[in-house]
């Protein structure tokens, strides 16, 4: 099967208009890796009708970032969709997406987006909801399938449906590793062989914290501490130890936990964590 290629916001919206029963959504910023590919065949089982958008959102990346050199792979991920039997994919232009009169703004929720990804990322989570707002109105679909690889961005997210009572169900999907523990992200792409290496101590720092907690350590400092320790090498952002709501805990709860890193590697930045 070949996947319907959509390249206006009116092509979308006609193709959404043909389509009966239950319709499935996964927005990207394409680059498509098997962590994107999971949440496509979790729509795919699960719709009778999945759309794919990939967008690289001007309006989420910081002045100084890597929108420029943001990997594009339009002719890879066309044919990963076909196989995994995407039914459209919508590739439109910024100016599609932001009109030239493009005045109305919704903000991210303070206590998920300004902390931590949003503190270093000041205004970032404003692009994401600006535009996923937008992808959803478009794409219209039952279902939208989100990463907990993003974990911020999915609590800004259902915050964000919650509130607007949005008609969508927001499927949070397990963050997919590479063999050796590496989260797989599209900007992995930028590590030489000797910063994937160093990328590692992220997944193993997370894994061992894990371990920690299974052993009974539940302090938080005690757990934050041996996670530093283990990627000092690695010029850290920060360590966070907090609940689904995002508030800073001391000791963990299990089953309510998410430890979250962010890193550098080289001029790479990354993200993990795990959910506890
Ligand atoms: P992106 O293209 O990076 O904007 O990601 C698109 C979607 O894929 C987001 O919901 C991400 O959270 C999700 N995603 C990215 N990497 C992974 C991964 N390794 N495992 C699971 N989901 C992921």
């Amino acid at each position: 099967m070949v996947v319907k290629i959509l390249k206006t916001t009116d092509e979308l919206i006609a193709y959404r208009d043909t389509l009966e029963g239950q319709v499935g959504f996964v927005p990207t910023m394409g680059a498509l890796h098997s962590g994107h590919l999971s949440l496509i065949e979790r729509s795919v089982m699960g719709n009778d009708h999945t759309i794919v958008s990939i967008f690289v959102n001007p309006t989420q990346f910081l002045a100084g970032e890597d929108l420029d050199k943001y990997p594009r792979k339009d002719e890879a991920d066309i044919k990963i969709c076909s196989i995994a039997k995407v039914d459209a994919l919508f590739m439109p232009n910024p100016n599609d997406i932001y009109l030239s009169d493009d005045e109305i703004i919704i903000k991210a929720p303070k206590i998920f987006g300004y902390t931590l990804e949003g503190y270093f990322r000041p205004t970032h989570f404003d692009g994401v909801v600006r535009v996923v707002l937008k992808l959803l109105n478009l794409a219209n679909p039952n279902r939208a399938y989100f990463g907990k690889k993003d974990a911020q961005q999915l609590a800004v997210i259902q915050k964000m449906v919650r509130e607007l009572f949005m008609r969508v169900e927001i499927i949070p999907c397990d963050i997919v590793r590479d063999t050796n523990g590496l989260a797989l992200s599209s900007r992995n792409v930028y590590l030489t062989p000797p910063q994937i290496e160093q990328a590692l101590l992220i997944s193993k720092s997370l894994k061992r914290a894990s371990k920690d907690v299974m052993s009974g350590i539940t302090d938080t400092d005690t757990i934050k501490d041996k996670i530093l320790s283990t990627i000092n090498v690695l010029r850290v952002e920060y360590v966070a130890i907090v609940d689904r709501e995002f508030n800073t805990l001391e000791k963990i709860e299990v089953g309510n936990t998410i430890i979250l890193i962010a890193a550098y590697v080289g001029t790479t930045r990354l993200i993990d964590n795990i959910w506890i």
